[in-house]
């Protein structure tokens, strides 16, 4: 069943049963109000009809009683034994009204060939001194009109509410729906043509359904871009795989037409083959890095200034380059994964080597409730137009020169997913040919 059929089936369902609920209310509580009022109006009658009796001992009681009879009823008086002393009444029919003795005051409704009756029993003293019961019943005819009349009214006003209920069941499951279907059909659409279709927001109210649409197009967004970056991803990658496999392909074809008697060429194919090939290697550990970075792996404690010592002392050793560290504070402790970290760290210094040829600083310290570690060098800089795109996947400045660097534009897109995963920011500030100060930023771990 569809969703509209639903929410209107429940709304009239519910109206209904509501209104049928209310309608009988209405209708019994008249009723039980009406008999109340018929049978008080009878029990009046007896007391009068008692006084009368009182006051004028002279005139038979029977005689008397006759004053008394109601237009569509009767008033009979039983003795304790024995047909009953009077039985009076304009039609014959109501002769065989149910009746009888009673010492107890009684006031009752009963039903009597298919007719309803009020009935009033009163225990008095005869003239004779006896005790019997004085009963006046009056036939309901008035009222059981009155209760026809109510019930069609109340039937007809049920169907006059059911209408516009019908309708506003409607109009609520086509307000409700309107936003949904329009979403199936973007969602179809866009499943169908591989499109980024977004949905219009009504601005009627800030209420779930806009909340719904709003959050919609947001994903549309993010969707749109993650599949952009990578498409972008995928092209810059395959482009930069396809630098090396052309050099080593053609190396590998001069070695197969002139290798043979030239040792020399021979030398210098196999040492570029390798180099390429080197090359291809750490650009396709870089993309899985890049990939695997996204998340922070393992998190712990972790001492930057240690982490820093430790890569500043591989540095060192494998270059003979000074590198000056200063530490404002013995333990600086973030949160996070050691290993990653110290990439972080590793691709800046190794940078800042890399890109100028004097000496390297670093200052780490705490600043509040972060950690600052700033990589400082002294080297050819970072136009401003470019400090921004640095960070960019497989983006280099100077292509021609980076390829003899070994660059591949990986490094710093690694070190700031890296941080910005932990939680921090990388930025640079760079004056050219003055140098450039790299600056990580990450929450401490107090
Ligand atoms: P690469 O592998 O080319 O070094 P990176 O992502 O680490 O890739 O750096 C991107 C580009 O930013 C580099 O090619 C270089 O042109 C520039 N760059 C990075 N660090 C520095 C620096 N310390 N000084 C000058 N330029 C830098």
């Amino acid at each position: 069943m569809k969703l509209r059929t639903k929410i209107q089936l429940f709304t009239s369902i519910f109206m209904l049963v509501l209104i049928l609920i209310i309608n009988a209310s209405i209708y019994f509580l008249f009723y039980n109000n009406s008999v109340d009022s018929e049978l008080e109006e009878l029990a009046e009658q007896t007391t009068t009809i008692i006084s009368t009796m009182n006051t004028n001992q002279g005139i038979p009681p029977g005689e008397l009683i006759k004053a008394f009879l109601p237009a569509d009823g009767l008033i009979r008086v039983y003795p304790e034994t024995g047909s009953p002393l009077v039985r009076q009444s304009k039609s014959s029919d109501y002769f065989d009204l149910p009746g009888g003795y009673s010492n107890l005051e009684k006031r009752e409704v009963t039903t009597y060939n298919g007719d309803r009756f009020a009935i009033v029993s009163r225990p008095i003293i005869w003239s004779t001194g006896e005790i019997v019961t004085l009963q006046i019943a009056k036939h309901l005819i008035s009222l059981e009109e009155s209760m026809k009349n109510l019930l069609y009214v109340l039937i007809l006003a049920s169907i006059i509410m059911i209408i516009p209920i019908i309708i506003a069941g409607n109009l609520l499951a086509r307000f409700l729906l309107q936003p949904i279907k329009s979403l199936i059909s973007a969602m179809k659409e866009n499943k169908k043509f591989t499109q980024w279709k977004k949905i219009e927001l009504n601005n009627r109210s800030k209420d779930e359904l806009y909340e719904m649409e709003k959050t919609f197009n947001e994903m549309i967004d993010s969707l749109k871009d993650n599949y952009e970056m990578q498409e972008i991803f995928v092209s810059d990658a395959s482009h930069e795989l396809k630098t090396p496999i052309s050099i080593i392909k053609s190396y590998a074809q001069l070695l197969e037409r002139r290798g043979k008697d030239n040792p020399e060429l021979v030398k210098e194919s196999i040492e570029a083959i390798e180099s390429e090939a080197n090359r291809m290697q750490k650009l396709v550990e870089q993309m899985l890095a890049l990939a695997k970075h996204k998340e922070v792996q393992r998190g712990e404690n972790v001492n930057v200034a240690e982490l820093l010592e430790e890569t500043i002392d591989v540095f060192i050793g494998a270059y003979g380059r000074e590198i000056e560290f200063s530490l404002k504070d013995a333990t600086l402790y973030v949160h996070g994964n050691r290993d990653q970290l110290k990439q972080v760290f590793y691709i800046l210094i190794d940078n800042a080597l890399k890109y100028s040829d004097n000496k390297v600083t670093i200052l780490a310290e705490k600043e509040g409730k972060q950690i600052a570690v700033y990589i400082q060098d002294f080297g050819a800089g970072i136009p401003e137009e470019e400090q921004e795109r640095v960070f960019e996947r497989f983006y280099r400045m100077d292509k021609a020169r980076n390829r003899n660097t070994g660059g591949t534009g990986l490094g710093l897109a690694i070190a700031k997913t890296i941080t910005n995963s932990h939680g921090g920011t990388l930025a640079v500030e760079s004056k050219l040919g003055e140098g450039s100060t790299f600056k990580v930023i990450l929450p401490a771990n107090e």
